[in-house]
């Protein structure tokens, strides 16, 4: 097990997304010890922006201590106009192998659930088991985006297994909790030459499928064929849905004409 780093202190926690799914979200933490290298658009951002200097940095998470005091003073604010709350856009609430980090969370999504909001989890961790008390329109996932370790062990370096991910999740399934996939950022062939079928049938078990290309990659912009390639992609992810009475979504950009 790994502790944080440290604590921050911030002046607010839960604020509105501007992205095509998600309505209010929570970071109650800087950094990710997950340190993936598809890029993180949220490395990528928080460098730009300079609150993290380097890679380095930004893999040792520092907690934001105030979280629990923030959002009580919040949700009687705004849980009228809450639909729902993602954790996390710029981190990851079931960080592997950090227990307080997943303390934490859990501590938050009881807030939350207490005022009659819903959570929409996702990690690359692992799912406590206890996540299955909490409310049942909350939504908990894992992003997979291959079943093959050498391949997660390179681009997601700090990220739980493939396999301990998929457990975890199936067991929240098992117990009647609502389950989905993001396979995102899905990679080329020139990067690891996989077959999605093999990833679908793995999850076919959960209630939604979320895909979507990756973005900022030199690789993926070098692979000239990534057009067709996605296109066929999110196809293959459309019909295996369908045929499941799995729900859907395939992220913009992601088909292309
Ligand atoms: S798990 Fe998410 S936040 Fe963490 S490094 Fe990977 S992409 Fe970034």
């Amino acid at each position: 097990m790994c502790a944080v780093k440290g604590y921050i202190q911030r002046k607010s926690m839960l604020y509105k997304t501007g992205v095509e799914y998600g309505d209010y979200t929570m970071n109650h933490v800087l950094g990710c010890s997950h340190g993936c290298k598809f890029p993180c658009y949220a490395y990528m951002m928080k460098k730009r922006f300079g609150q993290i200097s380097s890679y380095e940095e930004w893999i040792e998470p520092h907690l934001v201590s105030n979280t629990l005091e923030l959002l009580d003073k919040e949700i009687p604010k705004l849980k009228n106009k809450i639909k729902s709350v993602q954790l996390c856009f710029t981190t990851d609430p079931f960080m592997y192998g950090y227990d307080d980090i997943a303390a934490m969370s859990i501590q938050a999504i009881k807030k939350l659930n207490e005022a009659g909001i819903k959570c929409c989890i996702l990690t690359k961790g692992i799912l406590p088991i206890e996540l299955a008390e909490f409310s049942n329109e909350n939504e908990y996932g894992i992003t997979l985006v291959s079943l093959d370790e050498n391949y997660r062990k390179k681009i997601e370096p700090g990220t739980a297994p493939y396999s301990d991910r998929l457990e975890a999740l199936k067991n929240l399934h098992e117990a009647g909790c609502k389950t989905w996939i993001s396979i995102e950022p899905y990679p080329t062939p020139n990067l690891i030459n996989q077959n999605l079928d093999n990833i679908l049938t793995a999850v076919a078990f959960t209630d939604k499928i979320i895909f979507g290309r990756t973005n900022y990659c030199k690789e993926v912009s070098a692979y000239k064929q990534q057009k067709e390639f996605y296109n066929l992609m999110a196809a293959k992810v459309i019909t295996f849905c369908e045929n499941n009475g799995i729900q859907y979504h395939i992220k913009e950009k992601t088909i292309t004409e």
